[in-house]
């Protein structure tokens, strides 16, 4: 019989969110609100659409090497030199090259706090390599202390997420750049890497964003993703910035061919839709406001919020396995942290206006039953 590494046999995979699907078929309810894994409530960009219906009949040609087209749209919508552009199948294959070209197996660390992005840990075991986690303070802000007290040499990988998942807590931009500086002077080889997958969410993007603070360390590095705000979550497309000998190393070690066409040319279309993307970050603005008030009037615990998604505590006589299979009973899908370990706490997404009212109007009954 043939051997499964040990590393890989001890793995928990990643807990995605429950498909609507999976609950259609399980509770026979015919309409579902998905609000589980941060997808833009609007759905796609029709301009996005629109390209992707133009070049279906490309796809039996191979994508051109290095995605120039995307790369150079990227580069001018985040004002980035294209050397330190670089773009993959979603952001998580970036997190999974950055872990294997930086570290050696048995040899280096990555650091992370705990709770995090599922992600992160997850890869480092899949590569051999140490993770080491800070426990988040409290109001979950972020301890940069303990997370600084855990490099040493060996540290090669800082991920740091802001806003935060599953929090949504997010850090000002001068206290990330603070952190890379003290970083570097304890860890010298290691890249900070800010995941900013919810960044433009925030009321006040440009001071939570080093990237779109446009200064910051040399140290420094930025994932973003198509998969939020950009709504493809599906067609799988993420880029980072990073620097120059970092993002050279990504494209040498990334698969030739794991961009496809029609995500190319859809995340192309997606950058260049900013009536969209507009109407995207309105819709979560409103939505995120109304949801923490309505989460609070049913006596939830809600914590600040500057993405696309609220954490959120029933009462404590609620048992929570009971409520979550309450509201799928009624068609409503919300993400259990319980694998984030955090049994008693939910995260929902924000959105269309309706879908909030739908979810609120299943959470009131589910908490009376
Ligand atoms: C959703 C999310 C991403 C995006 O991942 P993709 O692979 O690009 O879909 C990245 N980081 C965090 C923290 C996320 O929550």
């Amino acid at each position: 019989m043939p051997l499964v590494s040990p590393r890989v046999q001890a793995l928990s995979p990643y807990a995605p969110g429950l498909s609507a699907d999976a609950i259609r078929e399980k509770y026979g309810v015919a309409n579902v609100v998905k609000l589980a894994s941060n997808e833009n409530p609007l759905g796609a960009s029709p301009l996005a659409l629109a390209e992707i219906s133009r070049h279906a009949s490309g796809v039996f040609l191979y994508p051109r090497g290095g995605n120039p087209d995307l790369i150079q749209a990227i580069a001018s919508a985040y004002n980035a030199p294209l050397e330190r552009v670089v773009a993959a199948n979603g952001s998580d294959e970036i997190i999974d090259l950055l872990i294997r070209v930086l570290a050696e197996p048995d040899r280096h660390n990555v650091l992370c706090f705990d709770p995090c992005f599922a992600i992160y840990p997850i890869q480092a075991k899949i590569a051999g390599v140490e993770t080491r986690r800070a426990l988040l303070k409290s109001d979950f802000s972020f301890n940069t202390e303990a997370l600084l007290n855990l490099a040493d040499k060996n540290t090669r990988l800082v991920f740091l997420t802001s806003p935060d998942n599953p929090s949504g807590y997010a850090a000002p931009a001068e206290a990330l750049a603070e952190f890379a500086r003290a970083l570097a002077l304890k860890a010298p080889d290691a890249l900070l890497l800010i995941d900013e997958a919810y960044a433009d969410f925030a009321p006040d993007e440009q001071a939570i964003s080093l990237l779109r603070a446009g200064a910051y360390p040399e140290n420094v590095g930025f994932l973003r993703t198509f998969s939020k705000s950009y709504g493809l979550a599906g067609l799988r497309c993420g880029f980072a910035i990073l620097p120059e000998n970092v993002a050279d190393a990504i494209r040498r070690a990334r698969l030739p061919f794991s961009l496809n066409v029609l995500a190319e040319r859809a995340a192309i279309a997606a950058l260049r839709d900013e009536a969209f993307r507009d109407a995207t970050l309105k819709t979560v603005a409103a939505g995120r406001s109304y949801l923490k008030e309505a989460l609070a009037t049913l006596d939830c615990a809600v914590w600040p919020s500057s993405a696309n998604f609220l954490m959120f505590e029933p009462p404590a006589a609620i048992d929570p396995d009971k409520l979550f299979a309450n509201l799928l009973k009624r068609g409503v899908i919300i993400r259990p942290l319980k694998s984030y370990g955090m049994p008693r706490r939910f995260r929902v997404s924000v959105g269309t206006p309706r879908e909030n009212e739908i979810f609120i109007a299943a959470l009131a009954a589910s908490l009376r039953e």
